[in-house]
């Protein structure tokens, strides 16, 4: 049987292909197995296509449709020159299996970015391999693990995270074999030192925290907690997730960490969400440097037999084939999202604070207009006593409590209005130690008009009518799900199947 589908000139289709090849692809398929109909491809012209897909992006929000506050996740503009980088020729024409010669231009940027990130959180040895700040955090906890190992104490089994923690975090050390022990938080939100105190013993691995913590607050108090963890033989592991309330003004290896992954996505502007690609690199402190992932960017020195710097290129090497940990990305991790953060970096050079500057002010600003707008302290935030003489870092918690025992409206209520003005939802019902919680994250990019708006249309949602926030949004393309009839009826599959 000889089946061969002509498709060229199918009604309706846009498109025409040459003359397929008369030869029947489906020979050494038993009949049993073979379709007989055709599958139910989608036939449409160009324009058709074209408005379909301009359609669907239409009904996506995304930071260049709108402001998007989403707390810990650091929403920020995306800079256009960075595109223009990374397609040039000598960046996205080449191949992974390039040798290194022919790839000169795209080491160079590896070995920068590898320096300049050491630089920034004051580390030793960074590898731009993970493609997300969680797989950053599970490549960094394997180091963490070998080197224990190496120094003959398997033994230490357990991994402590605070409350606040993002949960990538106890997922990661999950994902390493370790066990997990949760300490909470002070009622002011910050490390509570005589629970870390009470949890480190001669089985602790590591601590894995971040500073400002999930609710903007810097722990002023991180160096004595690393010297209780270290004391105890563990090691400190910095979530770089809120890098950007700290760059140029602190670094995780002053404050005693020994491992940090930072997220290019978020920190250094990689388009990310639906927008594109994540990249997790890592530092560590010179002592768990032959553990990371291999390869890494390496420049060759002059030497005294190469006195023209034939040599004087830059190449990759195994960092150390015996100790490393191994590949835990194909190729060289996301280099499109390195060269864009690359770029970005750059561009600020030693200006690199004032990014984080504009971000803390932006997010105290907001935070104050929106407090003082609505009576002071009438929306908690942390720290608890929602005081707004106290200064948050780059995002901030409002604990909508008293909203909803005043009128019944909860945060979600608030979060879904929100969408009807066109912006984002804040980050919901997160850090949950934190009741009827929002929180949001503003970024550096973002102008005083825009957080002015932001606050006024805020403000204006909670005096609208309760009934009109409880069924939002009105005008979004897809409204609220149903929340008791997917309990009651949960389906998983998609009608298609
Ligand atoms: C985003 C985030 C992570 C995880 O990073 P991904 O790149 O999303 O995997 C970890 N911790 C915190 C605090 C975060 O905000």
């Amino acid at each position: 049987m000889s089946t061969v589908f002509d498709f060229n000139g199918a009604p309706g289709s846009g498109w025409s292909q040459p003359e397929p090849i008369r030869e029947d692809p489906g020979k050494n398929i038993p009949d049993s197995m073979r379709r007989n109909a055709l599958p139910r491809w989608p036939r449409a012209s160009e324009p058709e296509l074209v408005r379909h897909y301009t359609l669907l992006s239409q009904r996506n929000f995304g930071i260049d449709t709108g402001f998007y506050p989403l707390g810990s996740c650091t929403m920020k503009h995306n800079p256009r020159i960075n595109e223009r980088i990374v397609q040039m020729p000598g960046i996205d024409r080449i191949h992974p299996l390039q040798p290194d010669s022919q790839v000169q231009g795209l080491l160079a940027i590896y070995y920068e970015m590898q320096d300049m990130l050491s630089i920034c959180a004051g580390m030793d040895s960074v590898t731009l391999q993970p493609v997300a700040g969680a797989q950053g955090e599970f490549t960094a906890i394997r180091c963490i693990q070998e080197y224990h190992n190496s120094n003959g104490e398997n033994n230490r089994n357990k991994v402590i995270v605070p409350d606040s923690a993002h949960g990538t975090n106890p997922a990661s050390a999950a994902m390493c074999g370790y066990e997990i022990v949760e300490i909470p938080s002070g009622s002011d939100g910050r490390i509570d030192l005589q629970a870390l105190r009470a949890a480190v013993d001669g089985d602790t691995a590591a601590m894995m925290i971040t500073n400002p913590s999930t609710l903007g607050v810097f722990e002023p108090e991180i160096a004595e907690a690393a010297r209780i963890v270290h004391e105890a033989g563990g090691q400190m592991y910095y979530d770089g997730a809120n890098f950007n309330a700290i760059l140029g003004k602190t670094d995780p290896g002053r404050m005693g960490f020994d491992a940090v992954h930072y997220n290019l996505h978020k920190t250094f502007s990689q388009p990310h969400g639906g927008g594109g690609p994540g990249s997790g690199p890592i530092g560590v402190k010179s002592h768990l440097a032959k553990y990371l992932p291999s390869p890494i960017a390496a420049r060759r020195a002059r030497t005294e037999d190469d006195p023209r710097g034939v040599g004087d290129g830059f190449w990759y090497f195994w960092e150390d084939p015996e100790s490393s940990i191994g590949k835990v990305q194909q190729w060289n991790g996301n280099a499109g999202a390195v060269v864009r953060a690359w770029a970005f970096y750059r561009r600020y050079g030693r200006d690199l604070e004032r990014m984080s500057e504009h971000a803390v002010l932006n997010a105290n600003y907001l935070r104050h207009r929106i407090m003082r707008g609505h009576g002071d302290s009438a929306i908690p935030t942390m720290p608890k006593d929602g005081a707004p003489s106290e200064v948050v870092k780059h995002e901030f918690t409002l604990d909508m409590t008293p909203i909803k025992d005043a009128t019944g409206v909860t945060a979600k209520d608030v979060a879904k209005r929100l969408l009807d003005y066109g912006y984002m939802a804040p980050t919901l019902y997160f850090p949950q130690i934190v009741p009827e919680c929002l929180m949001l994250e503003p970024t550096e990019t973002e102008s005083k008009d825009v957080l002015d708006k932001f606050a006024d249309d805020f403000l204006s949602i909670l005096s609208e009518d309760p009934e009109i926030l409880k069924n939002a949004p009105h005008t979004t393309p897809v409204r609220r799900v149903d929340e008791v009839l997917a309990a009651r009826q949960l389906i998983l599959r998609h009608p298609c199947e």
